[in-house]
């Protein structure tokens, strides 16, 4: 699938129901619109880019006319965990990728309890941040959400292995939650609920973010 169309909205005081098209990266202009044109049959008012979309930099295309001319909403974010910790960084610094067996991997999130991975990817969050904020509508909202069916592939090294998948993914969203807080204190990052029990879940994420859907397994 090329997007997802969110049902959930944010009920939460001035902030207007949302509801959204997640575009990922690799589509192609003529696609996304098709998918603008889905998207208002459908009554979206809200489409998600990734953090590094060329929406964020080419402003002529037609389906960002579309967009504007009918009053869309911007959010950024998605499946973005590789952009917080680009992939070529692997060859000098596998460590700071997640173990699996005994084998650092390259694919999928990353160790969340590697002060040098936290370090690498607040300086990413801080950049790409940088480069889209003031393109994304307020009340702004981005969104970190883990690899598509792939949600437990985190790290079993002897730091993380205290912790389960959903609290690996939380410990990663916290530290773009807080480098979100330092640019807009108003700004919520969404995550994804991996619809563990109440009290069973160690790790809490931080007062700017908010669950968008949930996951059954952790
Ligand atoms: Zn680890």
């Amino acid at each position: 699938m090329p997007y997802i169309v969110n049902m959930e909205s944010l009920n939460n005081g001035n902030l207007r129901q949302r509801k959204r098209l997640f575009i990922s990266r690799k589509t192609g202009a003529r696609e996304r619109e098709k998918l603008i044109y889905l998207a208002l049959e459908n009554e979206c008012n809200t489409v998600v880019f990734s953090m590094n979309d060329r929406f964020f930099k080419n402003k002529n295309a037609k389906y960002i006319k579309m967009i504007t001319n009918h009053g869309m909403q911007i959010e950024a974010g998605g499946r973005d965990f590789s952009l917080l910790l680009p992939r070529k960084l692997f060859f000098f610094n596998s460590g700071m990728f997640r173990l699996e067996q005994g084998i650092r991997k390259l694919t999928h999130h990353f160790c969340p309890t590697n002060p040098k991975t936290i370090a690498a990817v607040s300086q990413n969050a801080n950049d790409l941040f940088t480069a889209i904020m003031q393109n994304v509508t307020p009340p702004r909202i981005f969104h970190l959400l883990p690899d598509e069916e792939c949600e437990n592939k985190w790290c079993a090294c002897p730091a993380c292995r205290a912790f389960r998948p959903c609290e690996q993914y939380i410990i990663a969203a916290n530290t773009v939650a807080d480098v979100l807080a330092k640019f807009d204190s108003q700004a919520r990052l969404g995550y994804i609920d991996y619809n563990t029990e109440p009290d069973a879940a160690g790790v809490p994420p931080r007062k700017n973010m908010f669950s968008i859907g949930t996951v059954n397994n952790c």
